[in-house]
C-alpha cells in the first residue's frame, strides 16, 4: 500500500517557464526515494502536486491506481505525513501540536515519538512540559527542535505515506544521524519521498531521481548514479 505514480506530469506557476515537464516515475510501496537537483529544479512543486496544494496542468498522479484527483481531500492527507524544513507549528501546547494528524495519541505515544525523534529532553527541560505553550508568550524553540517536534508529530501520525522536505537539514550532522536512525524504523515499509542535499541522507535511498529544470534527468540507486560520473 502506498504506490505512487506521476504519469507524464507537467505544471506551472502561471509563468512562461514550466516548474515540471513531463515527469513521470514510479515508488514502489515502501521504497524510499530521494528528490534530489539543484534549487528551482522542481523538487518541492512535486511534492505539493503530491499533496494537492495544486493540481497538475497535463499528466496524472496516482496512489495504489487511483487518481489523487478522486480521492477525498481529508483522506488524500490523512494517508500523507509531511515534515517541512520551515517546521509547521501552532501556538499552542507542545501536546496539541504532536497531536494535529493523531487526535487519538497518548502521553505515552507522544513520549516514545519525542523520544524517538530526540525532542523529549527539551520538552522536559521546560517547566510545563508537554503543555507549555509555542510561541510568542510561551516556549521558543530553536529551528532543529521545531524540526526535531515536527518529525515526533509525524511519527505519531504513522501514515502510509511520508515526505520528508528537507526534513533533517536545520540539524548539525550529529543530531542528524541519530535522527536518522530513528526514522529508519518510521521510514521503514512506508513509502517515502525525501528531498535532501546532504549526501548522507540521500545516500541510503532505494532510488534517487535527479531532477534538472522541471524534468527527470536520471535515476537510479546511489551507486548507479556515481558510476556515471
Ligand atoms: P526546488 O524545490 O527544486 O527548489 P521548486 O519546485 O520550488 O524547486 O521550483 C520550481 C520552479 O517553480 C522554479 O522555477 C521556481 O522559481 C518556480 N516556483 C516555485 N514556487 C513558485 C511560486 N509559488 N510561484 C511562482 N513560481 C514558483
Ligand atoms: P544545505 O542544505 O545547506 O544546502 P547540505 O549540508 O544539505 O547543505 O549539503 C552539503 C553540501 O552538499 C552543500 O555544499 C551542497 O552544495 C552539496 N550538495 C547539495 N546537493 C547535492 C547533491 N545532490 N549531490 C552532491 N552534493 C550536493
Amino acid at each position: 500500500q502506498g504506490r505512487i505514480e506521476f504519469d507524464a506530469v507537467t505544471f506551472s506557476y502561471g509563468n512562461q517557464r514550466n516548474a515540471l515537464v513531463n515527469l513521470s516515475f514510479v515508488i514502489e510501496p515502501g521504497q524510499t526515494v530521494a528528490l534530489v537537483g539543484e534549487s528551482g529544479a522542481g523538487k518541492s512543486t512535486a511534492l505539493a502536486l503530491l499533496y494537492r496544494t495544486f493540481d497538475p496542468d497535463s499528466g496524472t498522479i496516482k496512489i495504489d491506481g487511483i487518481d489523487i484527483r478522486e480521492i477525498k481531500l481529508d483522506s488524500l492527507r490523512g494517508n500523507i505525513g509531511v515534515v517541512f524544513q520551515e517546521a509547521m507549528l501552532f501556538n499552542r501546547s507542545i501536546a496539541e501540536n504532536l497531536a494535529i494528524g493523531a487526535p487519538d495519541a497518548t502521553k505515552e505515544q507522544m513520549v516514545q515519538a519525542t523520544q524517538a525523534a530526540e525532542a523529549y529532553d527539551f520538552i522536559t527541560r521546560s517547566a510545563n512540559g508537554f503543555d507549555s505553550v509555542i510561541g510568542e508568550r510561551g516556549r521558543s524553540l530553536s529551528g532543529g527542535e521545531r524540526q526535531r517536534l515536527s518529525i515526533a508529530r509525524a511519527m505519531l501520525k504513522d501514515p502510509p505515506i511520508l515526505i520528508l522536505d528537507e526534513a533533517t537539514s536545520a540539524l548539525d550532522s550529529g543530531t542528524e544521524s541519530k535522527l536518522l536512525r530513528a526514522l529508519d524504523v518510521v521510514i521503514k515499509n512506508r513509502t517515502t519521498l525525501v528531498i535532501a542535499h546532504r549526501l548522507s541522507t540521500i545516500r541510503g535511498a532505494d532510488k534517487i531521481l535527479v531532477l534538472d529544470h522541471g524534468k527527470l534527468i536520471e535515476s537510479g540507486t546511489f551507486d548507479e548514479l556515481m558510476a556515471l560520473n
